[in-house]
């Protein structure tokens, strides 16, 4: 049976380092603060929303909610944005996502400052990650690394596969397993004879969206197992993995929930520190 990787241990130790960051510039007289922009009524994103409010209030950083309306146009936000850029008690400025199909992403997404994306998903820190040099790494990814850092799992060296090729999944997963010196395979839809590629894997991340997607026969013996998918089946939150089958060969294995989802808003909070530090240092 498979050691849990317990995400919520993990969570809960980097928000404590953070809270402990935040108390010591507080004494400097320096706040830190993250600005959440929620356009329209999508109900997952309010959760997210009021997880992310409450997360920051817990670390003692200052969150500034800004919920627009479905009908708000690009430029309306866009404005909001540039307001928010040029606020200093703004650190960081996290535009929830999917916005309403009028609103074109990526050109809202390269409206925030790049000193201000802490979630890192506009173009140059996007670059500054591929090159290895970097403030901020995108939530999810940098979360996995996180745990698997905490347990102490080597990755260099290891067969890494990753599956799903989402720029905020997939990609700098691949990305960063490859800067700690992993051997990466990513697969996507078009993949061919996936469980072929799947059972060479020391390290097997799902980022698919799919419940039941990777099943026994998929994975090695041994191997590490790390489950991005949240997934509804009943009405109740699944990932990607068939755990009960799976937790029988691998070795580690994180749950869902209570794996990889709790890392993404402790990562956000470590970036928002982040980058109160930099636009501090100034
Ligand atoms: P996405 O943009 O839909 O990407 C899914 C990826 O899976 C795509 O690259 C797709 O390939 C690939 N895929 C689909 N069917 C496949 C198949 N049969 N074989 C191999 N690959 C296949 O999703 P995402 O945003 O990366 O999210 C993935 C999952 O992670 C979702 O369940 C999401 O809710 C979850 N998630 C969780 C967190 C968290 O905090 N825990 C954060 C973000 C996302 P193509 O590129 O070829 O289409």
């Amino acid at each position: 049976m498979s050691k849990i990787l317990d995400g919520k241990a993990v969570s809960a130790n980097l928000r404590a380092k953070v809270k402990t960051q935040v108390e010591e510039l507080s004494a400097q007289g320096i706040s830190v603060g993250l600005a959440v922009i929620l356009v329209g009524e999508n109900p997952a994103s309010k959760i997210y929303v009021a997880n992310k409010k409450k997360a920051c209030e817990e670390a003692g950083i200052k969150s500034f909610e800004y919920t627009m309306d479905e009908s708000t146009t690009e430029e309306e936000l866009i404005a909001l944005i540039k307001t928010l850029n040029a606020q200093e008690n703004v650190n960081g400025i996290l535009c929830q996502l999917p916005l309403p199909p009028h609103i074109d992403e990526q050109s809202v997404i390269a409206a925030i400052s790049p000193e201000k994306d802490v979630d890192a998903f506009c173009v140059s820190n996007v670059g500054r990650i591929m090159i290895g040099d970097y403030d901020f790494l995108p939530c999810t990814p940098a979360g996995i690394i996180e745990i698997l850092d905490y347990y102490g799992i080597e990755i260099e060296g290891k067969n890494c596969v990753v599956i799903g090729r989402s720029n905020i999944v997939g990609k700098p997963m691949a990305m960063l397993l490859l800067h700690r010196n992993g051997t990466v395979t990513v697969c996507h839809s078009k993949t061919k004879n996936l469980a072929d590629i799947t059972k060479n894997a020391d390290i097997l991340v799902s980022a698919v969206g799919k419940a039941g997607f990777v099943t026994a026969d998929m994975v090695k013996k041994g191997a590490v197992v790390i489950d991005v998918g949240m997934n509804r089946t009943d009405g109740k939150l699944c990932g990607d993995v068939c755990f009960e089958e799976v937790a029988e060969i691998a070795d580690y294995i994180t749950p869902v929930p209570g794996g990889v989802g709790p890392m993404t808003i402790s990562v956000l909070l470590k970036n928002t520190l982040t980058a109160a530090k930099r636009q501090n240092e100034r």
